[in-house]
């Protein structure tokens, strides 16, 4: 695939083993969002495709369950070798597609090589219980096998982590799967997919289908898909969480957040400030972990307003693909821009302050919004409980941690939320109380790691068995208890 060229790459589906443009009514630009220009053109594939993909990966569901899960390892072993070599290449793809910078870009590849690691020890995760003698003569034991067919729908915030967090679990698992990537950055997958050929994967085991709606919709509902793996939206989660699950498939759907930042008077003022930051800007606030609510308690709220707007005027805003040393890029595309921009003014018409205005001093090429703070920000308006996706901030100044805590409480969703203490105490309380899955102590992305299950709650996550870790392999097993009774007629002489 070149990335390279000024034409813009045609993107292929996977299947069964081979790579071809299907027919498709509909394309999709890819853009770099650093510069508007279109780098690729994606197919937008109906039901015919997934029926297709359907039928390869159910071909090859057979072998490729029955494979040693040592052999199934190998594939991952293999692969995770192939990205450590390619790893400077997928992150200059994720930047070109996705505008996050370089270094956004490594943390992107390295936490879903992470899960390729993880996955290397299938042979172990994956083992069963047994039990001797659990009635007269007869031995129980567990066995977990393979679902079948898996679908796994990413968001476009996260081109290498968040497909990286679903097929390397399936596959080891002994299941086939279907990727439907992001229409936005479809590249990085497609190159993922590609490696994991070069790594040896049997045909027909990964399969790769494009487009939106219309092909979401066909995978939750096709009779041959067993299980679906979506990350997005919180309405599109809700949606694809119920069609699928009134199709009788197993379900996992990530959503939305609306996350927290809590400053409590006693925290260290620099670190914290690098902390919200970070949270909030980093990857242009398009984080389903982004910091969007910041609360300085008490005290804590002046000196905290003066030294993040200090720090987001010094913050250079800029074309990651070209110049290395820009430390915050663009939103993905126009309609992003155009929804955040209006989510600002929105906010002021409701009384919100402008502590800092991003809206303007931004490369004028491309799609930027630049690090924004309100204050004033009241709980009941639209830029304190609506996801904004992009780099604004709220400043709310609550006077104790129990009205910060409760305020945070009152929000529908339930990704993330972080304190900044140097009271344990403090720290120990917030972590019983507050009611999200994701928790942060002096941290300002409490991100998704591997070896842990990224634990979304309320109406940030759909399902019963998140994304990654041990609930990642029993999403992707189903049990099977095995009784046997061998009653011999020998006579046994036991050694004690
Ligand atoms: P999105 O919901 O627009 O799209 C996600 C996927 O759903 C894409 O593959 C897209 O093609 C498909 N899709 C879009 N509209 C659809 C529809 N109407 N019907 C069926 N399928 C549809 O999300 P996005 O804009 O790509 O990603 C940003 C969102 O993802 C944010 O809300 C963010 O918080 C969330 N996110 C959540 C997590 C998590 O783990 N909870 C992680 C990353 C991103």
């Amino acid at each position: 695939m070149s990335t390279t060229s000024s034409k813009p790459d045609e993107l292929t589906v996977l299947i069964g083993g081979r790579w071809r443009a299907p027919a498709a009514e509909r394309r999709g630009s890819v853009f770099n969002p650093s510069t508007g220009e279109v780098i690729a053109r994606v197919p937008f594939c109906g039901a015919d495709i997934v029926d297709e993909a359907v039928r390869a990966a159910a071909d090859a569901l057979p072998a490729w369950a029955d494979t040693p899960p040592t052999r199934r390892a190998g594939l991952m072993f293999r692969y995770r070798s192939l990205l450590e070599t390619h790893f400077e290449e997928l992150a200059r793809l994720v930047t070109r597609e996705n505008g996050k910078t370089l270094e956004e870009a490594r943390g992107d590849v390295r936490r879903g090589l992470e899960v390729v690691e993880f996955a290397c020890g299938i042979a172990h995760l994956a083992k069963g219980e047994s039990l001797p003698q659990v009635a007269e003569h007869i031995d129980g034991l567990t066995m977990r096998e393979p679902v079948g067919v898996c679908a796994g729908i990413p968001p476009f915030n996260f081109p290498a982590m968040v497909p990286l967090w679903m097929f390397p679990i399936s596959l080891a698992c002994g299941n086939t799967f279907i990727l439907k990537p992001s229409e936005k950055v479809p590249l990085t997958a497609q190159r993922l997919v590609e490696l994991l050929v070069e790594a040896g994967l049997p045909n027909g085991v990964l399969n790769v289908v494009h487009g939106g709606k219309e092909v979401v919709e066909a995978l939750c509902t096709h009779p041959g898909i067993a299980a679906v793996s979506f990350v997005g939206s919180t309405p599109v989660a809700r949606r694809v969480y119920a069609l699928a699950a009134e199709h009788g498939k197993r379900v996992q759907a990530g959503g939305g957040a609306k996350n927290v930042l809590i400053v409590m008077p006693d925290a260290d003022p620099d670190s914290t400030v690098r902390a919200v930051m970070g949270a909030a800007f980093g990857c242009a606030g398009q984080r389903c972990m982004a910091g969007s609510i910041l609360m300085g308690v008490g005290d804590a709220a002046e000196p905290l307003r003066r030294r993040m707007v200090e720090a987001m005027d010094a913050l250079k805003v800029g074309d990651t693909a070209a110049d290395p040393s820009a430390e915050m890029g663009p939103v993905i595309d126009e309609p992003a821009r155009t929804r955040i921009t209006g989510l600002i003014d929105r906010g002021l018409a409701e009384g919100a302050k402008l502590a800092r205005d991003g809206r303007a001093g931004v490369p004028a090429r491309g799609f930027f919004v630049g690090p924004t703070l309100l204050d004033g920000v009241q709980p009941d308006m639209a830029i304190a409980r609506e996801e904004i996706f992009g780099p604004v901030l709220a400043l709310h100044r609550p006077r104790t941690i129990e009205e910060a805590v409760a305020l945070a409480n009152r929000s529908p969703f339930g990704n993330g939320a972080s304190i900044f203490t140097a009271s344990g105490q403090w720290a120990r309380q917030f972590a019983r109380d507050i009611r999200c899955g994701m928790v942060g102590v002096n941290v300002g992305i409490p991100a998704p790691m591997a070896l842990f299950p990224f634990t979304g709650w309320n109406q940030s996550f759909f399902g019963d068995l998140h994304l990654q870790g041990m609930e990642g392999v029993l999403f992707y097993t189903r049990q099977k208890v095995v009784l046997s009774r061998w009653d011999g007629n020998y006579r046994r002489t036991l050694g004690w």
